[in-house]
């Protein structure tokens, strides 16, 4: 069996395993593909335009999910290629991507992202009060949905640390659910850290290097 199917297996029907593509080659796409995975995480608008086919021209139900930093200026060539932008870290992308959706008549699914690790280096909002302000004003936006929230845990080994990361990002999901009762997606997990973020409540994975291989 391939390490795809072995995960999904592992952590069952009720979290969602997205294999992560970023650097890899299209051919490696569809190998996974082929074992049944029809959405890819990618984090570069660029590479995503390269790499994949046009979104008319792609195999039956593939579908193309940015989980990296979007910069302001690739925001309408962003939305034109994927279904779902996981990375949105502030108001002002929120507003963007609702415009630049609107123009093409599409509603973007959006995760909020949590810098819940607080590291310096990592986006994502760092004010679960301006996280929460951002999906209260989400809700009168009629081209961008917000589905839930993702985070990337801390770079460390310190079990415990990453743990409570990911506990405390999904307090801030409860919280944010008595703002908006349809959020289904709490999105923390890579191919390190999947395991202790499932125990603690997530609903997606992003597993790129355990499914390909190292990245070079
Ligand atoms: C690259 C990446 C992943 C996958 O990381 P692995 O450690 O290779 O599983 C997951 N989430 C984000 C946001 C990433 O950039």
């Amino acid at each position: 069996m391939s390490v795809y199917a072995d995960i999904r297996n592992e952590v069952g029907e009720n979290v969602f395993l997205l294999p992560v593509s970023k650097t890899k080659s299209y051919e490696a796409v569809l190998s996974v593909y082929s074992e049944g995975a029809k959405c890819f995480g990618e984090n570069r608008v660029q590479e995503i335009e390269r790499k994949f086919p046009s979104p008319q021209e792609r195999p039956d139900k593939m579908e193309v999910y940015l989980i990296g930093q979007l910069q302001k200026n690739k925001v309408r060539k962003a939305v034109s290629l994927v279904s779902r932008i996981e990375s949105v870290d502030s108001y002002s992308l929120l507003e963007l991507i609702d415009k630049e959706s609107a123009r093409i008549g599409k509603v973007m699914d959006v995760l909020l992202e949590y810098n819940s690790s607080g590291e310096g280096s990592k986006s994502g909002f760092k004010d679960r009060a301006e996280l929460i302000e951002a999906l209260r004003s989400s809700l009168s936006m009629e081209s961008v949905n917000v589905i839930g929230l993702m985070t990337v845990g801390p770079l460390t080994d310190d079990e415990n640390l990453i743990r409570s990361s990911f506990r405390d990002t999904k307090a801030l999901f409860d919280e944010c659910r008595k703002v908006k009762d349809d959020l289904s997606v709490l999105s923390m997990g890579m191919s390190h850290d999947y395991r202790i973020a499932v125990e603690e409540g997530s609903t997606e994975i992003r597993v790129g290097s355990l499914i390909f291989g190292e990245r070079a």
